[in-house]
């Protein structure tokens, strides 16, 4: 009896010991996560992290980023993250003491860190900083550098991948904002019309001048779209740039009534380097 009793033990040892190995086996085989706000991010930290991370957006597609709650399922996603890579939308700031608080381990990283942000004009809250920072290849570079920062204290063993990825993904931005320069720099008319102004680090960047048709993140009056169709008119502005996810209403009266065409652009696309090239191919085919 004592032997059979002592065999069972030996065996629920070593049982539990293969349980434990296969454990760890699996845990090492995880890929880890982390979460980003919108999918331009999700294309920046997957340039330097290739496929050692698993990435979660937050923002689903074809939403307004100023306008978004968090639900309990996206809370869940946040909670099994390693890193959460912010980029100075009003959603992440409501919710920002308690993750801290809630998820001690999640390491909170403020993207934007090292910009300089510009004051946002067409925002109600006086002291809201313009957060589009992410449309101006010049300023993913520095993005590009906090994500390579932060990702190289948190995973060391693969510091030589990142930094490779690294040094090749701000040589192309290099190649992209010329590819835009060169793009944009002979036209004649510097100003465009787009429903919401996310493109102001951009229009700074290539000396453009952007001009909103919403008016403090709501659609326009019927007496701010008569002074802008008669500025639409006036400058002989033929593209009126929309954005899924927002109104359209007054974009396409603006168009109708200034005989010009409504062209959709998407500053939250995932396909972020080829969604910047058509954006500057159209503001150039606009305004030759
Ligand atoms: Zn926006």
């Amino acid at each position: 009896m004592k032997k059979i009793l002592l065999l069972l033990a030996i065996l629920g040892f070593c049982s539990f010991t293969e349980a434990a190995n296969l454990h760890k086996k699996n845990d090492s085989n995880t890929i880890p996560l982390i979460s980003v706000s919108i999918a331009p991010q999700a294309f920046f930290v997957e340039k330097i992290a290739a496929d050692t991370l698993k990435i979660n957006v937050i923002l689903p597609s074809n939403a307004n980023e100023h306008h978004f709650e968090f639900k309990p399922s996206v809370m869940k996603k946040l909670e099994k993250s390693d890193i959460y890579f912010t980029i100075g939308l009003e959603f992440e700031k409501v919710f920002m003491e308690k993750f801290r608080h809630n998820f001690p381990k999640l390491e909170i990283v403020d993207m934007q860190k090292n910009i300089s942000l510009m004051d946002f004009e067409d925002s109600h809250h006086h002291q809201q900083k313009d957060p589009h920072t992410w449309l101006d290849p010049v300023l993913v570079q520095t993005m590009a550098v906090n994500i390579y920062d932060t990702l190289i204290q948190k995973y060391p063993q693969n510091k030589d991948l990142y930094k490779k990825n690294l040094d090749q993904f701000l040589a192309e931005l290099d190649r992209l904002n010329l590819q835009i320069s060169s793009k944009l720099e002979k036209l004649k008319q510097r100003e465009f019309v787009v429903y919401h102004p996310s493109w102001t680090y951009f229009a700074k960047r290539y000396h453009l001048t952007q001009i909103p048709v919403e008016i403090l993140g709501k659609e326009p009056k019927i007496k701010d779209l008569q002074k802008l169709i008669t500025l639409v008119k006036e400058k002989n502005i033929k593209t009126i740039f929309v954005q899924n996810g927002f109104p359209e209403k007054a974009a396409k009266t603006l168009a109708r009534e200034c005989n010009a065409k409504i062209f959709e652009i998407n500053h939250l696309s995932k396909d972020w380097e080829n969604e910047l090239l058509r954006t500057s191919d159209a503001l150039a085919k606009d305004s030759k």
